[in-house]
């Protein structure tokens, strides 16, 4: 990855500057800096780009979630977090593909950490219905909750309300693309200062469309 070439080469420039209260040693740092930024956007942008292949198997929902949770738990964003697991037993496998689903799902709990910064219940939630053959999970959060302005923007690429540094604005386009890549649909709920629900529902089955586009 080129990128990886300039932070390594900034990174030997600036040990040779002896002095680290120069204007040419700061120059740099903004350079690493900016490009440790692209980094992560670079990593974005290939998931959204590898969200074409799609590789369907039968998943068992239920047991991706919970298998996410147990990851997460370790994490420090976690931290704060009461983790509340709602999971339907009687869930049909579904066909899906699980490494993207994943993604999905990560990419909510994430978001919903972000939004509990000083902590929170993080509820998931499996049903079957709304009609036939289809499935709902819900990412529950009970964090600051998202603006009536903001919320026509959650989907746009590189939108974003973090701090430089911290967000990408792809998660959400990344998902976006995910559910309709499965026929699915994902809706969003929120009052501020309350907390926030995303809504996925998606068929047990892949509609038969799905392999022309
Ligand atoms: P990022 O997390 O990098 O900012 P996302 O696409 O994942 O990008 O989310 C876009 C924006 O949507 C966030 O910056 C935030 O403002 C808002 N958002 C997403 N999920 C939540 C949530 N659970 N609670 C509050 N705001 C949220
Ligand atoms: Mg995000």
């Amino acid at each position: 990855n080129p990128l990886s070439s300039i932070l390594l080469y900034t990174d030997i420039l600036c040990q040779e500057i002896s002095t680290q209260d120069t204007q040419q040693y700061q120059d740099l740092q903004m350079i690493m800096k900016e490009a440790k930024r692209c980094r992560i956007i670079v990593n974005d942008l290939l998931s959204f780009s590898r969200q074409n292949e799609l590789l369907a198997q039968p998943t068992d929902l239920n047991a991706l979630l919970e298998e996410i949770v147990q990851e997460i738990g370790i994490q420090e964003r976690f931290q704060e977090v009461r983790v509340q697991m709602d999971l339907d037993a009687g869930l049909p496998t579904i066909e899906a593909d699980p490494f993207q689903l994943r993604q999905v799902f990560c990419n909510l709990m994430n978001n919903a950490a972000d939004a509990m910064p000083g902590g929170g219940t993080l509820t998931l939630r499996t049903k079957k219905g709304p009609w036939p053959e289809l499935i709902t999970a819900e990412v529950q959060d009970t964090g600051e909750g998202i603006s009536e302005e903001n919320m026509k923007r959650l989907f746009t690429p590189f939108f974003t309300t973090k701090p430089v540094g911290k967000g990408t604005g792809l998660g959400l386009a990344i998902i976006y693309g995910i559910v309709k890549m499965h026929r699915g649909q994902i809706g969003v709920q929120s009052q501020m200062g309350i907390g926030t629900t995303f809504t996925l529902t998606l068929h047990e089955e892949l509609p038969a469309q799905l392999d022309r586009e």
